[in-house]
């Protein structure tokens, strides 16, 4: 056991994304000492009914830094066009390389099942990676890591092909009635107003994959390893519920 704390990548196709996903379990984890990033991987300049282009990625771009710096995390927005974003070879060596060089230990992303394009191909473009990244001939210019980070998802309300199941919860009610996230919802809702009325006040909900139980948070000062963070909680869900 080390007191390294963990690192946490926060992988949205937009700019909202992360901190709408998962920003009150983000301040929880950058509460405890954690590192925590949030990455967009497109500029968000199609996330708007009325406006659109360099403006508006760069307003988007502002807002989602203006978020991580409430929530305690650094932030990073790519520069592919909304709405562009896809899986080929090019798309999955940029999300390589991003995740080789912050080199975290949990990442959260979409479900490769999600109806909109852009959060379905960074959600196939962290699973493809997420193969090859301990792979030395993969993007050579990049060093390889050596082990794969843990991926969780995002909770999301599709049904096909699966229904979200969540494995994973965080109870956030208390961060969201503290200044962080209601800061949060204010650095977005300000300017383009699209996440004003989103539910994040609930839970935030994650499943891995073969894990039971709930989430129990750590702390930086004893660092687990990213599987101990799903190791089993008899903690109810909570009578809010799951949202996204
Ligand atoms: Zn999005």
């Amino acid at each position: 056991m080390t007191a390294e704390p963990l690192r946490i990548l926060i992988l949205g196709a937009h700019p909202d994304d992360a901190d709408i996903k998962a920003g009150g379990t983000a301040a929880k984890w950058s509460a405890m000492g954690h590192v925590v990033r949030l990455v967009s991987l497109t500029d968000g300049g199609a996330g708007h009914q009325s406006e659109r282009g360099p403006e508006l990625a760069r307003r988007r771009r502002a807002e989602a830094e203006a978020a991580a710096a409430i929530i305690g995390a650094s932030s990073e927005v790519g520069g592919v066009p909304d709405g562009t974003l896809d899986d080929g070879i090019e798309s999955r060596h940029r999300v390589i390389r991003l995740i080789r060089s912050f080199r975290p230990d949990l990442i959260l992303t979409h479900r490769p099942t999600d109806d909109h394009p852009d959060h379905r191909f960074a959600g196939l473009l962290v699973q493809d990676a997420a193969y090859l990244l301990t792979v030395p001939a993969i993007c050579p210019d990049s060093p390889h890591l050596a082990a794969s980070p843990v991926v969780l998802d995002f909770s999301d309300a599709f049904r096909k092909p699966c229904r979200f199941e969540p494995h994973v919860t965080v109870d956030i009610g208390r961060e969201f009635d503290e200044a962080a996230i209601v800061g949060d919802v204010a650095a977005h809702g300000g300017p383009t107003g699209r996440i004003s009325n989103h539910p994040i006040n609930a839970a935030t909900s994650f499943v891995m994959p073969g894990t039971r139980g709930r989430f129990r948070p750590c702390r930086a000062s004893s660092r687990p390893s990213a599987r101990a963070l799903a190791r089993p909680n008899s903690e109810p869900l909570g009578s809010a519920g799951i949202r996204d």
